[in-house]
């Protein structure tokens, strides 16, 4: 073939593969995120878990990327998809699966599609929902280049005063003041009237007549800002519920603009200030009188966003603060996603947000979870400090690092890849401890802990002032980890070799900083779990650096993931901690066939007892694969084929095979000695196996 006729083949064959693409169509899929490390390659992420993501793609273009996947189904552009925390047992999934299609279950969560006419029989069951985030942004683009400024023990003696004196200042009379006005939500203009509810469809600007409790509550708040001197503003927004109406939603923002270097960079404190009493009975027909006083859920976080308001707009600090509550949260957190789209739009620096919902109820020892992603980790860590410098109690701060808790408006700041955390107090659906009278018309201010909100909202008040740095302060040290400063070598090891990790970090500020801990964590393909393997306290003067360096021998084939955290813990106060973990990725594979570790569990294995065995390995490519399990005598009694790439038959770890102890006419096999054999065979032919002894006890 000539060189001109070779171009026009390969442009034909371009042009007809970009023509499929345009024609198929999108679908939504389940990728297990150990066999992507690069989500990069995905144009559109609409969900990440603990251990999967959820796409919306074009088919053809998924079969080019040649990632392993499950369809979920076709993406509807009319249909609405939601993520409902349904619980653990069948019981609400069986009734969600009367609204729409069930597309994905994981932890207690279910994925629903359903038709927009049935979006409000959904909500009137009461349960925690979100709509599935559009498009997820896998960072903001400042967030790994900004510095962050450190304080030295003698500089952070000075604050501290400062941070005590906000910390002693707040209320629980007032607290409790907030809390019952909200419950009550009395007519501003006609005090005999007390709505008793802050439901956010009953606003004025609707096509659905109601009174406009909700809008009272809001121009409540809004009046609470203004007193304290704040700039305070509406962010109305519409929502529409089909066969039912069109309404007008407010969230209420309120600013105290930073007055240092960072004035443009903010903290953000936020709570939704609506309720619902969609448990109670007649809801659906009701709710236009009904009362939702949502003492609990959540007149107690917007009362720890009003409390800060109250105290920290007494003081000037460098970085722009916000003071946030939103409509809509109960309806799918319509007020925070409305906010975060258009501030991603402006191309806002939101450093980090501090999210309330549900912060006093504990029918036992006062405890409160503090839900966050890897990112955000630093924020719960900052709380934390602030808890243990402070001795603020009686209260236990739960760390959870979760990335499907969704179900608040820290969410959608999660979206568009802001650092976010979410204070309540239990976040697990089928705890004793979860607040059992949420969303009814029962979640009434007799049943809340003072003792706890206050000191929950000591601890918010007194990190939001740290972070947000106190003016008049010294100059700060400025630790900087920059992501070209990891560096892994060799990039493409081979098995049983060391790889040598290098990270830099270096002081670019005004001041110096000492006793900085620097740690290499790696994770590894089949338990991947974080593990620490070095550790080590930094002492940088101003523009000074330093290198940490481990190395690793790395054995089993598949992706791992090399994690550098700065200051974990937060032991040293930073105001940013945005640049506190680096990760890089790092693969094991090979262009040859070979068989990693096998492993049997549990092994002996009695069937009755046991439902399964638990059957893993791992691949250095991806391979046609057979598991077989003879006895002793070599007789065949169970064979599993996997395809080359699919589960079973895919690069690095494969774990979910199972056998239950039955053969393959589905009789249970007797007891003995039995052989577990895998045969990997590649797309050249060439095959690797490997076997185990397995004790089978009956
Ligand atoms: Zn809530």
């Amino acid at each position: 073939m000539s060189k001109n006729i070779c171009i026009l083949f390969i442009s034909l064959l371009l042009i007809s593969v970009l023509c499929n693409i345009s024609n198929s169509h999108e679908v939504l899929v389940s990728v297990k995120l150990e066999n992507s490390n690069n989500l990069e390659n995905f144009r559109n992420i609409r969900f990440i878990g603990k251990d999967f993501a959820l796409i919306q793609e074009d088919e053809d273009f998924l079969a080019l990327l040649d990632i392993p996947y499950t369809l979920l189904g076709d993406f509807r552009e009319n249909s609405l998809y939601y993520l409902v925390k349904a619980g653990y047992d069948n019981y609400h999934v069986q009734e969600l699966t009367e609204l729409g299609n069930i597309l994905y279950r994981f932890s207690d969560s279910v994925v629903l599609e359903i038709e927009p006419h049935m979006e409000r029989y959904l909500i009137t069951m009461g349960l925690p929902i979100a709509l599935l985030p559009k498009k997820i942004k896998l960072s903001s683009p400042r967030s790994f280049w900004m510095a962050p400024d450190i304080k030295t023990k003698e500089e952070y003696a000075a604050d501290a005063v400062l941070i005590k004196e906000v910390i002693d200042a707040v209320s629980v009379n007032e607290i409790e003041q907030f809390i019952l006005d909200l419950q009550e939500n009395r007519d501003l203009d006609q005090p005999g009237i007390a709505y008793r509810s802050r439901y956010s469809l009953r606003v004025a600007e609707t096509d659905d007549p109601s009174d406009d409790a909700c809008d009272n509550a809001a121009e409540y708040i809004y009046n609470k800002f203004k007193s304290y001197g704040l700039d305070v503003e509406y962010d109305s927004f519409p929502h529409e519920v089909l066969t039912q109406g069109h309404y007008q939603m407010r969230n209420v923002v309120a600013t105290l603009p930073g007055s240092g270097p960072n004035s443009t960079s903010i903290f953000v404190i936020t709570a939704h200030y609506d309720s619902v009493a969609s448990k109670s009975p007649n809801w659906q027909l009701e709710w236009k009188t009904m009362p939702a006083p949502g003492a609990n859920d959540n007149a107690s976080g917007v009362a720890a966003v009003l409390e800060a308001a109250r105290i920290l707009s007494q003081y000037d600090f460098d970085y722009t603060i916000k003071f946030i509550t939103f409509s809509g949260e109960e309806l799918g957190l319509h007020g925070s996603k409305h906010y975060t789209r258009k501030a991603s739009e402006e191309n806002k620096d939101i450093v980090g947000v501090l999210n309330f919902d549900m912060i006093s109820y504990d029918p036992d020892e006062l405890d409160i979870d503090v839900i966050t992603n890897i990112k955000s980790e630093w924020l719960a860590d900052a709380m934390l400090a602030t808890q243990s410098k402070f001795n603020i109690g009686p209260l236990k701060l739960h760390k959870i690092i979760n990335p499907e808790m969704v179900y608040s408006d820290h969410a959608p700041f999660w979206e568009q890849g802001w650092n976010a955390i979410l204070s309540i107090d239990n976040s697990n659906f089928d705890s004793p401890e979860f607040y059992p009278i949420m969303h009814t018309v029962d979640d009434t201010i007799d049943n809340l802990n003072f003792n706890m909100a206050s000191s929950m909202i000591r601890i918010a008040v007194g990190t939001l002032c740290s972070l947000a740095d106190p003016e008049g302060s010294e100059p700060h040290p400025d630790l900087a980890i920059i992501k070209d400063d990891l560096v892994l070598s060799p990039e493409n090891p081979s098995r049983g070799e060391s790889v040598r990790i290098t990270a830099r970090i270096a002081n670019l500020g005004k001041a110096d900083a000492r006793s900085v801990p620097v740690q290499v964590w790696l994770m590894e393909p089949i338990s991947h779990e974080p593990r620490l393997i070095k550790e080590d306290l930094f002492d940088l003067e101003v523009n000074q650096s330093a290198s940490i360096q481990t190395s690793v021998e790395l054995t089993e084939w598949g992706n791992y993931e090399v994690l550098v955290k700065v200051n974990p813990g937060y032991y040293i106060f930073e105001t940013n901690g945005r640049n506190n973990v680096i990760s890089r990725s790092i693969t094991l594979g090979s262009s040859s066939m070979l068989l990693g570790k096998m492993m049997l569990y549990p092994n002996p294995m009695a069937p009755g007892r046991d439902k399964n065995l638990n059957v893993t390995y791992t691949l250095s490519k991806n391979a046609n694969t057979r598991m077989e399990i003879y006895d002793s005598m070599g007789n065949t009694v169970y064979k599993e084929y996997f395809t080359l790439g699919e589960p079973g038959g895919k690069f690095g770890p494969n774990t979910d095979i199972n056998w239950d102890g039955t053969n393959q006419m589905g009789e249970k096999v007797s007891g003995g000695i039995y052989f577990c054999c895998i045969v990997s065979t590649d797309e050249n032919g060439n095959t690797s196996s490997r076997s185990k002894k397995l004790l089978i006890i009956r």
